[in-house]
């Protein structure tokens, strides 16, 4: 028997100030390519994994100095309030019905056309 489920990581900030070696992700602070999401762009991430039928996110971002832990309680409050977290509730049912009409693949076919 084979299971799988959808869900996606969301790469809140590239800045980090830790340097490892096999990191080729990270950015230090002041750079360019560096990026540190904005909560509506989180929320939007999230929108596109339950549109294809996705249950979970992972939130990784990089040691970003200036985001101290009010930050993360912040994040975490707004997405609780934002994407209710029990099976029940209505705004998340709808979308996980709406998004099970669809098979993931046809929904990502459709954004691939996009
Ligand atoms: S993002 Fe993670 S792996 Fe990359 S340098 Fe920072 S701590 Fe290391």
């Amino acid at each position: 028997m084979a299971t799988y489920q959808i869900d996606r990581n969301i790469n809140y900030t590239n800045f980090c100030t830790e340097y490892c070696s096999f990191c080729a992700f990270y950015r230090p602070l002041g750079s360019k390519e560096g990026y540190l999401l904005s909560f509506e762009t989180i929320y939007k991430k999230i929108e596109e994994m339950l549109e294809l039928g996705g249950t979970g996110i992972l939130l990784q971002g990089g040691l970003h100095p200036d985001l101290r832990i009010e930050y993360y309680e912040n994040l975490l409050r707004s997405l609780k309030q934002q994407f209710p977290a029990s099976p029940s509730a209505p705004v998340s049912r709808r979308r996980r019905s709406a998004a099970l009409r669809k098979s993931p693949a046809s929904a990502c076919a459709k954004r691939s056309r996009d």
